[in-house]
């Protein structure tokens, strides 16, 4: 695997790449890797002739800076990870590669609604941080795909649209989330948790496939309601929103006319001041 620092070491690199036709799958991550991660990379090994994986803890996109300085970092490990999955480039650049002008400079990229509700409302200035910081990676990498995870669903519905109109060469792939084994959806920041915090944080899966296993029988507001029941009471965990919404907008779903197919369930919450999300599609509707 070849690690590359700099931006124009990777221009260099994939004008080669592309001088012999060949196709360019990206990933981008804030390292600390596992196993969801991973199956991002193994999806762009089979669409694509090169994947490129790049690590970066963009600071623009951190809310709360004190998330930014306990964010895992785990190079040499994640080094390892991918040298063993065979990626073919790691691209691992510096803060001042990315923000030469300094990190005040962002983009400013209209998102509609996108930016307004949940994790738009509670994490403010932080969808504008992720355009930023890939309008730099795409501009460097110029990838003909993306390969980014459903399991942080909005994100991904702000970068197909940033995307579509900046980038409309490049086609971005959602994946599905992988899970621990009981359910907890795979996340750099279950690191942080206690033992004890990660059977605390097992309840938002488990929240999300109750309403799924059981929206068909009854009134689904009266369902989310119930689920939502399982978050009181607990010293350790606050739950900040648990909401089924139109998976393609968003929008908030009228109960009486929503289209079945469209539906996703989405959940934030704070277990043990760690903030973890999860998202679950009503019905399976992948790229
Ligand atoms: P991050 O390093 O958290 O910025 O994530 C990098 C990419 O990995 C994003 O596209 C995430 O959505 C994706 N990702 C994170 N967790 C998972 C998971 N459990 N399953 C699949 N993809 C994931």
């Amino acid at each position: 695997m070849k690690i590359v620092y700099q931006i124009s070491e990777i221009k260099d690199l994939l004008m080669q790449v592309r001088s012999q036709n060949k196709t360019v799958g990206f990933v981008p991550t804030m390292g600390a890797l596992h196993e969801g991660h991973l199956s991002l990379l193994e999806r762009s090994q089979e669409k694509c002739d090169i994947s490129i994986v790049s690590i970066f803890v963009n600071p623009t996109q951190f809310n709360d800076p004190n998330d930014f300085l306990k964010y895992p970092k785990l190079l040499e490990q994640d080094i390892e990870l991918l040298e063993n999955k065979k990626c073919d480039v790691l691209f691992c650049p510096s803060v001042e590669e990315m923000y030469p002008n300094g990190l005040e400079e962002r983009l400013n990229f209209p998102l509609g609604l996108l930016e307004e509700v949940l994790e738009g409302e509670k994490r403010k200035g932080h969808y504008q941080g992720v355009v930023t910081i890939l309008d730099a990676l795409f501009k460097a990498i110029q990838p003909d795909f993306v390969f980014m995870g459903q399991k942080d669903f909005q994100q991904v519905l702000v970068v197909k649209t940033f995307s579509k109109e900046l980038f409309p060469n490049i086609q971005i792939i959602s994946c599905p989330t992988e899970r621990d084994s009981d359910g907890l959806a795979k996340s750099s920041r279950n690191l942080r948790l206690s033992a004890e915090a990660r059977q605390t944080a097992l309840r938002l899966s488990q929240a999300l496939f109750y309403i799924k296993n059981k929206f068909d029988q009854q009134n689904p507001s009266k369902i989310i309601e119930e689920a939502k029941k399982m978050f009181l009471e607990h010293p350790n965990v606050q739950l900040e929103y648990l909401e089924m919404r139109d998976s393609n907008t968003l929008e908030a779903l009228s109960y009486e006319t929503w289209p079945k197919n469209n539906a996703v369930l989405l959940i934030a919450a704070f277990v043990d001041s760690i903030r973890l999300i999860d998202v679950l599609l009503l019905f399976e509707e992948l790229d």
